[in-house]
């Protein structure tokens, strides 16, 4: 792990071919970046497998068609929403992945990020993407949310925290 000071939206822009390629043609792929995101400090594969994971399940959820959404924000997190969120007060960098498509019930939504946790069939799903995307986000002293509602979809919010200083 070699963590670099990083834009997400170069990280992601570099990566939407790729994206576009693993979601098939009929499903929506909208990007929308905040213009003056401030710098995370990150190891970059890091960051691909977090947005690869979460496209990758979007598209899982919506099967033939529909649309998923990646979007970049800057939020400062004032104390009583970073208690909500379990990280530190401060400023955080939101990347944020929505889907239209099958969503969750809260039992399964309480148990996306045991490792191994899959409702895919054999040999579809491991399990082990949101549980390693939950190591990555809390190694990086972040956050994460889900939103989900059964039959409309499904939203991902990974906080993290804004780089200080050059290095
Ligand atoms: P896998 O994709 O291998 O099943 P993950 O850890 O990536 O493992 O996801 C665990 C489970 O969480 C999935 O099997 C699915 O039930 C649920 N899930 C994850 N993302 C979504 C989503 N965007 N929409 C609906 N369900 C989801
Ligand atoms: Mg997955």
């Amino acid at each position: 792990i070699s963590p670099k000071v990083l834009d997400l939206n170069e990280t992601v822009e570099n990566m939407l071919k790729l994206l576009r390629r693993l979601i098939g043609e009929n499903i929506d792929l909208i990007w929308r970046p905040d213009s003056h995101l401030w710098p995370v400090k990150m190891d970059p594969t890091q960051v691909d497998q977090i947005v690869v994971n979460l496209c990758v399940n979007a598209s899982d959820a919506i099967g033939d068609h529909g649309r998923i959404t990646l979007e970049t924000e800057n939020v400062e997190i004032a104390s009583s929403e970073a208690r909500k969120l379990q990280c530190e007060p401060g400023d955080y960098v939101k990347l944020a992945v929505s889907d239209t498509g099958c969503g969750m019930e809260k039992e399964i939504l309480d148990r996306i990020f045991e490792p191994f946790f899959t409702t895919k069939e054999v040999g579809k799903g491991t399990g082990l993407g949101l549980s390693t995307i939950y190591g990555i986000v809390k190694q990086n002293q972040g956050s994460i949310e889900v939103t989900s509602e059964p039959g409309k979809g499904t939203r991902f919010e990974v906080y993290l925290p804004r780089h200080n200083g050059k290095t």
